[in-house]
């Protein structure tokens, strides 16, 4: 589904993956600079190193991890599931894990998670179990992503200003097979299974500040989601801008709906 490209590994640390939830709950957000909505880098930081989460920010997920791939998959479980019915099934799984769970990267949460949009799709029969199960294993599947096409223009971009980048992720890939697969040039990675917490806890950007050696305020953190990635970096003074590619945040003061707008929202001049 996806052509490989060429590896060309440079980095790292710990790591896997990304995905489902979209949140859950959450440590307080905090901003360090107080009410400014550019938190994180104060007039004396230096910009040292950006971090990406990685589904739907750096990568697209492909159709087999969406409605349609839903439906394909129950037809072989024996399940009829109504692909019009994603959605909200989704909003309801998600609801459910925000209300139960922490924020541990547990692998049977991301199950339980996917059985309950198989079953609000209409799979709530036997077999919505080993659905949900082979959903969750697509997700480990290098080849059902493609990155953005914004997406290498812009790391160049940054990698012109000795930027260093960092991935931060939830979800069970082997985050680093992942990397090598589509020829991404990161110098850390830190994945929640191998971490073991899940954004938006502090511990798995703490994590990533380390294995890149650069502190809170000389990092930005860019991320599709706003409990996860934006207000999880927040919560320790790192500033983080939402990558709003469908608008649906009109009133986020940092925001971008494109990648390419990020040297510009970092500051970084063009050259
Ligand atoms: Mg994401």
């Amino acid at each position: 589904m996806v052509p490989p490209r060429t590896p060309s590994f440079r980095a790292t640390h710990s790591g896997r993956c990304d995905r489902p939830p979209g949140r859950l709950s959450r440590p307080p957000a905090r901003s360090r600079l107080g009410s400014s909505p550019w938190s994180g880098l104060s007039s004396a930081s230096v910009l040292k190193a950006v971090l990406f989460d990685v589904d739907f920010t750096l990568f697209r997920p492909g159709p087999e991890l969406g409605p349609e791939g839903y439906r394909r998959l129950g037809e072989r479980h024996g399940l009829t599931l109504d692909p019009d019915l994603y959605a909200q099934a989704r909003i309801g799984a998600i609801e459910t894990l925000s209300r139960e769970r922490e924020l541990v990267h547990d692998d049977d949460v991301w199950i339980a998670f996917t059985e309950q949009i198989v079953r609000g799709m209409g799979g709530d029969a036997e077999g919505a179990r080993a659905c949900a199960t082979e959903m969750v294993r697509e997700w480990e599947r290098h080849e059902n992503f493609t990155l953005y096409e914004d997406a290498l223009p812009t790391l160049d971009e940054l990698r012109r200003h000795d930027l260093r980048i960092g991935l931060v992720t939830n979800g069970q890939r082997d985050l680093e097979e992942f990397v090598v697969h589509h020829g991404l040039e990161v110098d850390a990675m830190v994945g929640s299974r191998a971490h073991g917490r899940i954004k938006p806890h502090p511990s798995i950007f703490v994590a990533a500040l380390q294995a890149l050696g650069v502190a809170a305020d000389e990092t930005a953190m860019v991320g599709d989601s706003y409990e996860d990635d934006i207000e999880g970096a927040r919560s320790l003074g790192i500033r983080a801008i939402l990558l709003d590619r469908d608008g649906l945040r009109p009133d986020e003061p940092e925001r971008i709906d494109t990648l390419l707008a990020l040297p510009a929202a970092l500051g970084l001049a063009r050259g």
